[in-house]
């Protein structure tokens, strides 16, 4: 059973949406419909944005500690209600339980981290040039803040705006997506169990386009953070532009991998494929163009395909799945496109390549090689369990290839030459760079991407600085 009861959040009071409407959230494993999600009306939308004015109020005049305790109260509910909160991630979203139990547990850890660091939102006194005259810097929450965020990661997407807007102090109404509703409900369940003032935490669901074009309309949110697309993002951007809201943009990525030829391949390869297939390739930081060195291009192919074919696919909540459905048989069929493209353009699939079963979302962790430039693939995202797979011959020639599209999220190297490293970390155009493993995203580190990819972090000290304003006080005399 769907553990989580579906409601909006509006000024500490769970309701429906005030004219009725809703719509089904459906299991990708399954396509059963789990549950219907209430729709926010424009009045709905105008309580919340006035219920987060009236928050923001009493929670910036709380102090750090005391948020910090609120905060680490909702932390406890989390980590005592994980399964359920994971049980109801993977029904909705598909993506097998042990990942989801993974993911609740990095979501607990950022709504620590953010709660903690809240403490330290440090200003500065700067030497005045005017005898006698004292000149603070200061850091304030700038404001109450409004979130959309994408259904890939329902729980990260959507703890690293709340706890990041908490932290510093402000309020926040967040718009989860639509098809997974539930676990934006189960954590936001547990701040307000833990006794977070009304208002301070606002959730709603709709439309996206009609809720996000409302809430951006009015003056009253002054910071938005995005998680999605980049088309999304732009037209958000476009949208806040009117009232110069302060925005973080967290947009998609296309990562390039690069393997040299002096990398310890089995490791590499045993590394990589795990990464690749995780949430069937549904990450905005998930490794999407391959590059490998010649002499050992033939080796890296095979043995990838290897084990993308030993890939335990199916239903999240049966055991020893590795890897669940796509979010919505929308997906499918741009997967079936790019294979189709890349196919055209010469490339080889080596395994998968197409839809599994019947019933349920599910497509096969596929690997192509021999990929050329300018397929499809290696230039649009593909959001999905595709590993596209190309050789190279200098270093050169693999960064300006690595470097040639307009996104800057993540971006992996493998190699044992310690030279080799240093240069091309320097020359990779890119907000995130792994060499020799993947883990570029933590609570306490920066998290962000460059160009097309957007901008602002999220995590370690910029994640909390995206919710601060900075303000200049000199006083003399006093
Ligand atoms: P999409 O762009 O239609 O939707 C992505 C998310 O944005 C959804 O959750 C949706 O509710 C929200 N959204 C859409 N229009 C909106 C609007 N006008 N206002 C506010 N929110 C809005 O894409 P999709 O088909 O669901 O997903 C596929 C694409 O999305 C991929 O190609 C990938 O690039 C991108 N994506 C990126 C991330 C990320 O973490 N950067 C996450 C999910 C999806």
């Amino acid at each position: 059973m769907y553990p989580e009861k579906l409601e909006l959040l509006i000024n500490g009071e769970w309701c429906q949406g005030s004219e009725g409407k809703s719509e089904p959230v459906i299991n990708p494993a399954t396509e059963e419909v789990l549950a219907e999600v209430p729709h926010a009306s424009v009045s709905d939308l105008d309580r919340a944005l006035q219920a987060s004015a009236e928050g923001f109020k009493v929670w910036r005049a709380t102090s750090p500690l005391q948020r910090q305790a609120v905060i680490e109260k909702a932390a406890s509910l989390m980590q005592e209600r994980i399964d359920d909160i994971a049980r109801t991630l993977t029904m909705e979203m598909g993506k097998p339980f042990g990942e989801s139990k993974v993911e609740i547990g990095f979501v607990i850890d950022v709504a620590r981290w953010y709660g903690e660091e809240g403490k330290r939102a440090y200003g500065r006194l700067v030497p005045s040039r005017f005898p006698g005259a004292r000149q603070m810097v200061v850091k304030e929450p700038v404001g109450p803040a409004c979130a959309f965020v994408a259904w890939n990661f329902p729980g990260t997407n959507v703890i690293r705006k709340i706890a990041g807007a908490l932290g510093a102090g402000c309020s926040i109404i967040i718009k989860p997506s639509e098809e997974t509703p539930g676990t934006a409900v189960a954590i936001a369940r547990c701040f307000q169990d833990a006794g977070l003032p009304p208002g301070t935490l606002n959730v709603v669901f709709g439309v996206p386009g009609e809720v996000s074009s409302h809430i951006l309309a009015s003056s009253i949110p002054r910071k938005v953070s995005f998680t999605g697309s980049i088309p999304v993002g732009k037209h958000l951007l476009k949208l806040s532009a009117d009232t110069l809201k302060r925005c973080t943009m967290e947009l998609g990525g296309h990562a390039p991998v690069v393997v040299f030829d002096d990398a310890d391949i089995e490791k590499t390869l045993n590394t990589l494929a795990v990464f690749k297939f995780r949430n069937a390739g549904q990450v905005c930081i998930s490794p999407t163009r391959f590059y490998v060195q010649d002499k050992s291009y033939k080796a890296f192919v095979e043995g990838f395909t290897e084990r993308a074919k030993a890939v335990k696919v199916g239903n999240g909540m049966d055991d020893g799945i590795e890897m669940g459905p796509l979010i919505a048989d929308r997906r499918l069929d741009v997967m079936d496109e790019f294979v189709a493209d890349a196919k055209d353009h010469g490339a080889s699939i080596t395994t998968g390549g197409e839809r599994m079963g019947n019933q349920g979302y599910f497509y096969s962790p596929t690997v192509l090689s021999d990929v050329p430039d300018d397929a499809r693939i290696m230039v649009d995202e593909p959001f999905g369990p595709l590993a596209p797979i190309t050789h190279f011959n200098s270093f050169d020639e693999v960064v300006e290839r690595a470097n040639s599209l307009p996104f800057g999220l993540a971006s992996y190297v493998f190699t044992s030459d310690g030279g080799k490293a240093a240069k091309i970390e320097d020359a990779l155009d890119a907000g995130l760079v792994g060499v020799n493993h993947p883990g570029v995203a933590t609570p306490e580190t920066p998290f962000g991407g460059v160009n097309e990819s957007g901008y602002g972090s999220e995590g370690g000290i910029e994640g909390l600085d995206a919710f601060l304003r900075t303000k200049f006080i000199t006083e003399v005399g006093v």
